[in-house]
């Protein structure tokens, strides 16, 4: 099939790249002109594991292309899919600016019937609108449907290959004929597709991300409960993990979720249900949780130092917001340096991936060191934010050499309690036992 992608982001890139695997012939586009002419070198522009080799081969075989010009792509396509943007703006509503663009992109562009596809997280009612611009644009035929993208950073390439589901929305037999001959490859009947109304499958995206996210919060509200009580919420998460209805996918307490997606999903579901006249209080829950537990991290930090974190250097071990990842967006360790810049404090960071996109946002405010030993040179203590494997198994006596004082506040729940304390440490961890 002749398919484009607007827009070549993280979803945009790994959807052309994998449909390319399949031998479908792809036009990755994009406003970014930039980024293209990068990923026309042979360059991708964000760190994504097993990524790049597909793009090669993509290219390579003469089926993977990069442009500019939408409008020429979208012409010879068969199928279209949105994978834009949609940021969180000021009031936790998604900016939809980037799905309006697109949409009037693909109205110049197309030739025959198409089918225009949403894999961009939107409201309810996008794909509707969707489809009015490009009516008021084009006489052309075509139909649009919702296709919700649900792969996660850090696994995105084997999550689009090997989905656990397809969920498409359509309002039309001939878009269900095209989608299962695209989808094809990657579903089974244990991994299916499956076709719903459109208004459903803009929701079901909201939906799997809200539930994940809950489920984040409440271990961690679970977590703050065991300090409170002097519990371990290890012993607490077996306990109810191992109940086949429950299990422990995302039950990991901590300093709280971040990245592109989680903070922006639950925010933006609550401005458009509470839009219509229904106040979601789960969902904002989950958010206020969410803010609360950077911040109760952040406070014992201060509270370690007594207030006074004027003039102290920490080290940071992890800056992406979760591990394979380079993605910084709403990481918890930017709120956390953000916090510490703001009391004085003196920064030293070190991760594995993110360091470009750090020092872009944070310029010479923090020192960026090489290895993530050099971040513990003579800092008064070590949070560590993301759990990257690097950090698992660290060599502790050198740790200690290094930092002045033997000070380590885990986000990630890394170390056992008692071990570190027979190392020496002074250990702070999220829910465990003292
Ligand atoms: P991104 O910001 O990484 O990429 C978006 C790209 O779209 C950018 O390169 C931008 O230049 C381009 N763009 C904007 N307007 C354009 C236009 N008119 N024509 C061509 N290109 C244009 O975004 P992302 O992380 O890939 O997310 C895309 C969408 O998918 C969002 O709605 C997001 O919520 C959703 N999503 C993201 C993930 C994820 O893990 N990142 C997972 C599932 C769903």
């Amino acid at each position: 099939m002749n398919i484009s992608i607007i827009g070549t982001g993280y979803v945009g890139l790994v959807t052309g790249a994998c449909l390319a695997s399949m031998g479908n012939e792809v036009h990755c586009c994009d406003i970014d002109e930039a980024k293209i002419e990068k990923l026309r070198l042979g360059e991708v522009p964000f760190y994504e594991p097993n990524l790049e080799p597909l793009i090669l081969e993509g290219v390579e075989k003469g089926r993977l292309h990069f442009t500019t010009d939408t409008p020429t792509a979208i012409a010879k396509s068969d199928v279209v899919f949105i994978a834009v943007g949609t940021p969180p703006s000021a009031d936790g509503s998604p900016d939809m600016n980037q799905v309006w663009g697109a949409a009037k992109d693909i109205a110049k562009g197309i030739r025959g019937f198409t089918v225009v596809a949403s894999k961009s997280t939107v409201p309810i009612g996008t794909t509707q609108k969707v489809r009015e611009i490009i009516e008021g644009i084009t006489d052309e035929e075509f139909a649009v449907a919702s296709n919700p993208e649900f792969l996660k950073e850090g696994n995105a390439v084997n999550d689009f290959l090997h989905p656990d589901r397809v969920v498409v929305g359509i309002d039309n037999d001939r878009v269900k004929t095209v989608m299962e001959e695209l989808y094809a490859p990657f579903v089974t009947p244990e991994q299916p597709l499956i076709f719903m109304d459109i208004f459903s499958s803009e929701l079901t995206k909201y939906a799997a991300n809200s539930l994940l996210a809950t489920k984040v919060s409440f271990i961690n509200e679970i977590a703050n409960i065991c300090e409170v009580f002097g519990a371990d919420v290890e012993h607490v998460r077996k306990g109810i993990g191992y109940d086949k209805r429950i299990g422990f996918q995302f039950l990991k307490p901590g300093i709280g979720f971040g990245g592109s997606c989680f903070p922006k999903d639950i925010k933006a579901l609550d401005a458009v249900a509470s839009g219509r006249g229904y106040e979601p209080e789960l969902i904002r829950a989950v958010h206020n949780i969410n803010q609360r537990q950077r911040r109760r991290f952040f406070d014992k930090i201060d509270r370690h130092f007594e207030g006074d974190l004027a003039g102290r250097t920490i080290a940071i071990w992890g800056l992406s917001f979760k591990p394979q990842t380079d993605d910084i967006r709403e990481a918890p360790a930017l709120a956390v340096i953000d916090l510490l810049l703001e009391r004085g404090a003196t920064v030293q960071a070190y991760d594995p991936e993110a360091m470009n996109n750090v020092r872009e946002a944070y310029g010479d405010r923090i020192t960026l060191t090489d290895n993530y030993y050099d971040a513990l040179k003579d800092a008064d203590a070590l949070v560590i934010s993301t759990e990257w494997n690097d950090f698992r198994t660290p060599d502790f006596n050198r740790m200690k050499s290094l930092l002045k004082s033997p000070v380590v506040f885990d986000g990630r729940n890394l170390y056992s309690v008692t071990k570190m304390q027979q190392r020496g440490f002074m250990y702070y961890a999220v829910g465990l036992k003292f």
